[in-house]
């Protein structure tokens, strides 16, 4: 590790820069604000330090475009590269000259798609960065051992070590809980810098690690030893960032909430209580091991939590085979189980006009072992899922990446990937045509009025919005809608994975 050398002079600035983090256990891209950069801000603006806070999209806008946000036309998709700029935009050139310190966090270990935003690859960020005259360090998930991959089924990136005067994950020293615990509330003061801070929702941390001794194949977070953090430095932290604006939380940082403090429900219980009691306008979790579902605890999430929330299950594969060679956490039908579970307790329709509490379920291709049996496996437990008339929120499918370092990695590589990925396309399509269609119909039937939908992008003459929540459903809705101002939107169409609506009230 590598010992933190702050400058003694108080009056060196700091920026960080934010270009977004995407791992198994927590989330940083925009809407989303993660908690390396405010963990980092809460620890240099405790010591004294001036901080600025910017994103990649700044950045971008000042290397890209002059600093002049680009016109876009009516046939035109908004700029998703440059949306997310913060408060401090229009002073970038001051705020960069002034830089002493860049802090970079970058990263991403679970590659997806995202609405609006784009998170930063190595290669883009060094290419942006490489003139700005001042010491720089590289740190988040990129600046881990597992490097990082925007697309899945590619290799992983590593950092070009010209250009960084230090590369360290936890440069900055605020990894352990009783780190986090001093310096977290402090770092909510970050969002003052945010623009639309009431649409932002802020991932939480409540623990780190597996509990499982030999983790699964792909994962980097096997093989770390299990912590947690204490309720009480969650619900302080949560009230600072509601001081500061913020409205929306999630509990996703962390690899299995069911597994908290050991899966003690008592203790889950003194979390979610208090958070609840806050009255926070969303309250999601995010990460589940089917394997560790119960129904107490299942009944305390649909208790304190809001509605539209989703157990996200790493199932990964619903073929046996697949399952143990990469010892995966739940076998096909323990998966099944936990799917019946939430769905007795959760798939009531609460508030915000989805279902209360539903699991979601990934599945990764390109696993050790995998061949047409392995789609074969997993449509058919798919269909039995609908077929047994149970709902499940979302399908969220990937390619591997296989990163330095995990057992994947030694074993095969992309070896798999490169193997079946003439088959993705079918296989993905074929899961999105027979089973994703049939499950948002039942899911959201036509005439739902989904609340507080939040009008993000435009794509041409259509407005593209979410809910603010965890995989909120992608709503078109025809014409352009003023962006970030919030809607109720009514149900009037299906596409294969999203909804499409008209305005029923502006919020
Ligand atoms: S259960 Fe598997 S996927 Fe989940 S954190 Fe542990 S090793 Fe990673």
């Amino acid at each position: 590790m590598n010992i933190v050398s702050f400058d003694n002079n108080k009056m060196v600035n700091y920026t960080i820069l934010d270009c977004y983090t995407d791992e198994p256990s927590g989330l940083g891209v925009p809407p989303y604000i993660g908690t390396y950069p405010r963990y980092i801000y809460g620890k240099l603006i405790s010591k004294g330090y001036n901080v600025t806070y910017l994103s990649i999209d700044d950045v971008r806008l000042l290397k890209k475009y002059g600093n002049k946000q680009p016109v876009i036309t009516e046939k035109q998709r908004s700029r998703i590269d440059v949306i997310n700029t913060t408060k401090n935009s229009e002073d970038i050139v001051k705020i960069l000259e002034n830089t002493k310190k860049l802090v970079v966090v970058l990263g991403v270990h679970t590659p997806g798609k995202y609405l609006s935003a784009i998170p930063g690859t190595l290669r883009e960020v060094q290419t942006l960065v490489e003139d700005i005259k001042c010491e720089k360090i590289l740190t988040g998930p990129a600046a881990s051992e597992f490097g990082t991959q925007l697309e899945g089924g590619r290799k992983s990136e590593a950092p070009n070590k010209e250009i960084w005067d230090a590369i360290d994950k936890n440069y900055f020293d605020v990894e352990t809980f009783e780190k986090i615990d001093k310096y977290a509330a402090s770092g909510a003061k970050l969002l003052e810098q945010l623009n639309f801070v009431e649409n932002r929702i802020v991932e939480l941390e409540t623990g780190s690690g597996c509990y499982r001794d030999i983790g699964c194949s792909f994962c980097v977070e096997a093989n770390k030893p299990t912590s947690f953090r204490e309720q009480k430095s969650v619900v302080e932290e949560t009230k600072a960032l509601m001081g500061f604006g913020a409205k929306h939380f999630r509990l996703g940082k962390q690899t299995c909430i069911y597994s908290y403090k050991n899966g003690d429900a008592t203790e889950l219980e003194k979390l979610l209580k208090p958070l609840s009691e806050l009255k926070p306008l969303t309250l999601h979790i995010d990460n589940a091991n089917p394997a560790r579902v119960t129904k107490e605890i299942t009944e305390l999430i649909v208790k304190y939590c809001t509605s539209g929330n989703i157990a996200a299950f790493g199932v990964e594969s619903f073929d046996e085979n697949v399952v143990e060679i990469n010892n995966l956490n739940s076998t096909p039908e323990t998966t099944m189980k936990a799917i019946k579970i939430i769905n007795e307790i959760g798939a009531e329709r609460g508030e915000n006009g989805l279902p209360k509490f539903l699991p979601g379920i990934n599945i990764l291709f390109g696993l050790e072992g995998e061949t047409k049996k392995t789609h074969e496996e997993n449509i058919s437990y798919l269909k039995r899922i609908l077929e047994e008339d149970m709902l499940i929120r979302r399908i969220n499918i990937r390619k591997v990446v296989a990163y330095p370092g995990t057992e994947l990695h030694k074993r095969v590589g992309d070896k798999y990937v490169k193997k079946n990925s003439k088959y993705y396309w079918k296989w993905r399509n074929q899961i999105r045509q027979e089973i994703d269609y049939e499950m948002l119909r039942k899911l959201v039937p036509k005439d739902t009025i989904l609340r507080g939908v939040v009008a993000e992008v435009y794509d041409g003459k259509t407005t593209f919005g979410r809910q603010i929540g965890t995989y909120p459903l992608i709503v078109g809705i025809k014409g352009r809608l003023e962006l970030q101002k919030t809607y109720d939107v009514r149900i009037t169409g299906h596409m294969l994975r999203s909804l499409v609506g008209e305005v029923n009230r502006k919020v």
